[in-house]
């Protein structure tokens, strides 16, 4: 039984999961979420046996999902491809801290953010999607840094997918830019462009914005609104529960774009058992509003040591808002259409005692951030990066004596942001050897000015569909 996948905003074609892969968002602005939630079976829900392969029961998870996009044999071959290279043999560990604290390490992927777990299987999936349907596509897309090495780790070497990423020139460290330019595969372009992260993004918007261009390259985008990244990131909430054999447990997860958190939300809906969601903000606080208050406005984005989470509007919220609509369309594009216009909205007071039962919103300043870190170093030795930090501090303030266990989603790497933990605790967290070899490895990078004409010739030429 394949599932129908429908829009947020109700006026979308239905579309079936191959579609919704390449489509992202949908034509009515809305974003894709299934008909139906399915349900966990026995073997996701601890029937696997002994602690349990990541990769299968990943498949075993995601399949309801995909059931008729792909065989199943396939779909499994492509799953363990994706977990394969992680350096973990649990691709998703997890620590005890004590007094009911835990830590899930999210970054054992290639660029050592939790994004590689939804972005490497996602990259096979599109690969496999247009060779079926004898496509190829440009994915091009702008990074501030930390998202360009999943998006280029997770489509390199694929056939019918050419990557082109900009980054403002000079302006990301030397490890992020060396995770982009040092990979050697002849489907990766990066551009460094002669602006600001800004700059690039507006270009990117430019380039989609220019319909035939856009369809003369047939460019595309795999950005955290595809409800493929949702689905993958399913997974290692189960894996939490299942595998210690927690059987209360609440998890505090670091937000940005609330891709991470509303997968949990996805396998609570699939009947996985979770008592609470902490969702964790920094000092750019609009989610948290939201689930105190039942509003929210927005206001200007704050720079802090957690960039990932420096966002006013997170996209996937939409999926919630839908959810708590009881799935009514217009509703919810009124919504978001009058959240556009007036920058405020306000859910009614049924909803928001609905959402005060298991969610609860936390706001971590950069004081609190640094202090978790060093805390957490002194006590146990260990270093968490700062978009963790976030998450644990709001797991501990915000604890009440009914909880269970909670799970805090570690989600980079502490050498990724070595400058702000180094100022919290006086040491370097150590490099990991993949982060170490990139020194020595050549770099491949075009310079170009911030010239929407240069850049788009540049695109042309990447993409070899000529200019069109
Ligand atoms: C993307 C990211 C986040 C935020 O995740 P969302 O799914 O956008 O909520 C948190 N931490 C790190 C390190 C990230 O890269």
């Amino acid at each position: 039984m394949s599932l129908k996948y429908v829009s947020t905003r109700g006026r979308a074609p239905v579309l079936d999961f191959g579609d919704v892969l390449l489509a992202g968002l949908a034509a009515d602005g809305g974003l894709y979420v299934p008909d139906q939630w399915p349900e966990l079976s026995p073997e996701a829900l601890g029937g696997l046996p002994g602690r349990g392969d990541y990769a299968d029961l990943a498949a075993e998870v995601m399949w309801p999902f995909v059931d008729g996009a792909y065989p199943r044999t396939r779909f499994d071959e492509m799953v363990r491809d994706s977990y394969a290279e992680f350096d973990h043999p649990d691709v998703v560990p997890m620590v005890e801290l004590g007094d009911g604290l835990w830590l899930m390490e999210l970054f054992h992927g290639p660029t050592l953010a939790f994004k590689d777990i939804a972005l490497q299987l996602v990259g096979r999936l599109f690969d496999e999607e247009l060779k079926r349907r004898g496509e190829r596509v440009t994915i091009v897309g702008a990074t501030s840094g930390d998202t360009g090495s999943a998006a280029i780790e997770a489509v390199r070497d694929r056939e019918n997918i050419q990557i082109v990423i900009l980054h403002p020139h000079g302006r990301v460290s030397e490890v992020q830019r060396r995770q982009m330019t040092t990979i050697d595969s002849a489907n990766v372009h990066n551009v460094a462009i002669e602006g600001t992260f800004d700059d690039c993004q507006d270009l990117v918007k430019a380039m989609f914005a220019d319909a035939a261009f856009r369809a003369d390259q047939r460019l595309s985008a795999v950005n955290s609104i595809n409800w493929a990244r949702v689905m993958a990131q399913t997974v290692y909430y189960v894996a939490a529960v299942t595998r210690h054999g927690l059987d209360q447990v609440s998890f505090s997860v670091p937000t940005g774009n609330f891709g991470n958190v509303l997968a949990g939300h996805v396998a609570r809906q699939m009947g996985l058992p979770v008592d609470r969601f902490i969702v964790a903000s920094n000092r750019n606080d609009i989610l948290t509003q939201f689930f105190a208050s039942g509003s929210m406005a927005i206001s200007e984005v704050h720079p802090t040591m957690s960039p990932s989470m420096d966002i006013q509007v997170s996209s996937n919220l939409e999926r919630l808002l839908f959810e708590l609509l009881d799935r009514d369309g217009i509703r919810t594009a009124e919504m978001l259409e009058d959240f556009r216009a007036t920058g405020e909205m306000r859910i009614d007071s049924r909803i928001s005692s609905e959402l005060d039962r298991n969610w609860s919103g936390v706001r971590v300043d950069e004081d609190e951030t640094a202090a978790c870190i060093a805390e957490l170093y002194r006590d146990t030795g260990m270093i968490i990066d700062p978009h963790t930090a976030v998450g644990m501090a709001a797991a501990r303030r915000s604890r009440r004596d009914s909880d269970g266990a909670i799970v805090v989603l570690a989600t980079a790497h502490p050498a990724k942001f070595g400058d702000a933990v180094e100022a919290a605790i006086r040491v370097q967290p150590p490099m990991p050897p993949a982060l170490d070899v990139l020194a020595e490895r050549p770099e491949r990078c075009t310079r170009l000015a911030n010239d929407l004409a240069a850049v788009k010739a540049h695109v042309a030429q990447c993409s070899g569909h000529g200019v069109g």
